[in-house]
This record gives structure tokens, C-alpha cells and sequence, in this order.
């Protein structure tokens, strides 16, 4: 039922990729004259006259060890956005093909498939944020190319179990694309070790949450070779700039502290869970598995301008999809989760009260 040659574009099945010369050639060389460097080198003390590998294969054999995967079953990008934008354009034909989404979800699934001209069929989650599978069988079509699952999900922060995102890649015969971008949060286990057993399953990952390398644009798609493979084949030759690769490799080695890290923003995630509890203008705080805490108010707007009077920005999501009155707010350091306290109680006492 599932096949993956039925599923791919045309275009991408017949094209020959850009063959840049550091692919060509990955030999003991010693003189490189064959890409148009400046051999003289960088005005900067660390030379960047080279292009960068562009298979980033130090960074995928380390990560290939940490996840228990092979190397080829890893892509690497410019933030999983990139990778994003690379499954629209791998598998749906702009005007003809469709995506899946279940709102409230990430926004950038959306932009991308607008920016490919590609449409957008819509399964909401069910009130209480969980998979609704009777609106997400009755969305797709032979046309439904991906179906995009973000779990911990943003900005509900909840996970879905993993059996029912499971379900949905066994009866579907699309591509399941789980974004796991807050995984590392979650008690909920991470499905890149389903990659194997399920060819149409796609887990993305980044840098950027957890890592605390936002400002890096790395993130990582995990499928069986044969997906990967058409990744690599329409990317952007060095899409991955040598700084950010040497950088990764650097933070890789510290993934120790990284633990710490995570266990530091969970436990005051629950502290700050704890405190806005006791406000009367917050009327629900929904479980979260992530970084970050939706949190229902009586009056966003009003709350969410009265915190940038505050010099304090929060993310203003009323006016999404069952996020009526909803505020995300990511967990800061202590300090600036005491100044949000802080700034919720003058709200009290000034707004409400006064
Ligand atoms: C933040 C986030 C990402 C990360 O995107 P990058 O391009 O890797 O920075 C991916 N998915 C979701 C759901 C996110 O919230």
C-alpha cells in the first residue's frame, strides 16, 4: 500500500543534482583547485576560504552513534525548517497535491506549503488536544502527500502517546512527518527508532530548543536511506556553513550538560506552573511535555500588552484555533520567570483591582 516511487515528484525522480566539486572529489589531496576558493585565505583568523562538507558527514556519524541510526538515515538542515520546505518539494505538486495538519499546531507547516503553492487540509485536534483520527481520515485524499504531527506539540505543549502517532503512519500511505522539536522535554519517547520499520516515517529534530543553538540553523530529519536519499539529492549544495558545523560538533561533545540543561528548564517549568496557578485571571494552565506553557486567561490582549509595557514579550495565540484567551509562554532562567511573576501580579493589583 505504501510506495514511495508513487509519491515522489517527477521533476525530483528525473533530476541530476547539482554535483559540486567538494562531492566529486572527497580524496587525500593536497592542492584544491577545483572550486573557486581564494586560496590565499580569509581576512579573519580562522580561515572559511573552504566551502564546508557538504554532507556534514563528521556531524551525522556522531549523531548516528548518539540515536542508534546509520549516518545515511540522517539529514542535516538549516533548521528543521529547511527540512520542511524539502519534503513539500520532494513529494507535492504545487496546485495538485495537498498536506495534513491538525490545528493548533506550528505555524511554518502552513507558511511552507503556501510558499509551494501547495494546499492545506486541516484535522483539529479534538478539545482536549488530542489526534482527532475520524477528521484526519475524513481530510485526506490520493492527493494527501504529508501528514504533519508535532508531538510535544507547539503551542500545546502536550505529547501524543506514541501508539497513536504509530496508528496514523501504518494507515496512511503519505508521509507521517512527527516533529519531535521538544522531545527532549517530554517523557514520551522519541519514534526515530520506528524509521526502520515504517518507510513512510519522517522524525524531525533540532538544534534549537534543547541544544540551545537557535542561532546556529541546524536541524535534523531521520527516515529510512531511500527518503533520505531524495533529501540530499534536491538540498542546496553547503547548506549547512562551516562554522555551524564545527560548532554542533563542538556541542555534541557536551551533551552532559545539556542533560543538566533540560532538567534545569523542567523543574522550573513546575515552578512556574505552581505560581500562576494562584491568579484569578488565569483560568487554565494545560499540560505541557516542552519548554514552553499555554495558559488560558480571561483576557489575552490585554494581558499580553500589558506585559510589553512590561518589557516582556510572551507569544499572543487568542486568535488561534481553540487557543481563545491562550497565551505560550516559554520557560525562562529564574530570574526572568520571578520578573513575569512579578509583572502578573502588578497586573492583578493594578488592572483588575484598581
Ligand atoms: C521551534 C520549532 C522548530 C525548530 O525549527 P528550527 O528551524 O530547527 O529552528 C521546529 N518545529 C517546531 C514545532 C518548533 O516549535
Amino acid at each position: 500500500m505504501f510506495n514511495l516511487e508513487k509519491l515522489v515528484r517527477e521533476n525530483v525522480k528525473k533530476l541530476t543534482p547539482y554535483s559540486s566539486a567538494r562531492r566529486e572529489f572527497s580524496g587525500a589531496a593536497q592542492i584544491f583547485l577545483d572550486a573557486n576558493e581564494n586560496s590565499f585565505g580569509s581576512p579573519l583568523e580562522q580561515n572559511y576560504n573552504r566551502y564546508p562538507d557538504p554532507l556534514q558527514t563528521k556531524i551525522k556519524e556522531r549523531i548516528a552513534a548518539l540515536q542508534n541510526v546509520k549516518p545515511s538515515e540522517i539529514f542535516v538542515g538549516n533548521g528543521s525548517d529547511e527540512a520542511i520546505d524539502l519534503l513539500f518539494r520532494i513529494f507535492c505538486r504545487p496546485q495538485i497535491d495537498n498536506s495534513l495538519i491538525c490545528p493548533p499546531t506550528y505555524g511554518m507547516y502552513e507558511v511552507s506549503a503556501e510558499i509551494n503553492d501547495v494546499k492545506v487540509k486541516r484535522a483539529n485536534l479534538t478539545e482536549d488536544f488530542e489526534l482527532d483520527f475520524e477528521a484526519i481520515k475524513q481530510a485526506f485524499d490520493e492527493n494527501t502527500k504529508l501528514l504533519f504531527v508535532c508531538s510535544p506539540n507547539n503551542p500545546t505543549g502536550n505529547s501524543f502517546a506514541c501508539r497513536d502517532v504509530l496508528r496514523l503512519a501504518e494507515n496512511f500511505r503519505g508521509i507521517v512527518v512527527v516533529d519531535e522539536a521538544y522531545v527532549d522535554f517530554s517523557n514520551e519517547k522519541s519514534l526515530i527508532f520506528e524509521i526502520n520499520n515504517l518507510p513512510n516515517l519522517v522524525v524531525l529534530k533540532t538544534f534549537s530548543k534543547a541544544w540551545g543553538l537557535a542561532g546556529l540553523r541546524v536541524g535534523l530529519a531521520f527516515a529510512n536511506e531511500e527518503i533520505i536519499k531524495l533529501f540530499n539529492k534536491i538540498k542546496p549544495p553547503y547548506n549547512i556553513s562551516q562554522i555551524a558545523q564545527e560548532a554542533v560538533l563542538q556541542a555534541l561533545k557536551n551533551k552532559a550538560e545539556v542533560d543538566e540543561t533540560i532538567a534545569k528548564i523542567i523543574s522550573e517549568r513546575e515552578k512556574l506552573i505552581e505560581n500562576l496557578q494562584k491568579f484569578s485571571f488565569v483560568t487554565k494552565i494545560y499540560p505541557t511535555d516542552a519548554n514552553f506553557v499555554l495558559v488560558k486567561t480571561v483576557d489575552a490582549e490585554k494581558i499580553y500588552n500589558f506585559l510589553l509595557d512590561e518589557k516582556i514579550v510572551v507569544r499572543n495565540r487568542n486568535n488561534v484555533e481553540l487557543c481563545a484567551g491562550c497565551l505560550r509562554i516559554t520557560i525562562g532562567t529564574p530570574e526572568e520567570n520571578e520578573s513575569l511573576l512579578k509583572s502578573f501580579k502588578k497586573y492583578q493589583t493594578t488592572v483588575l483591582l484598581g
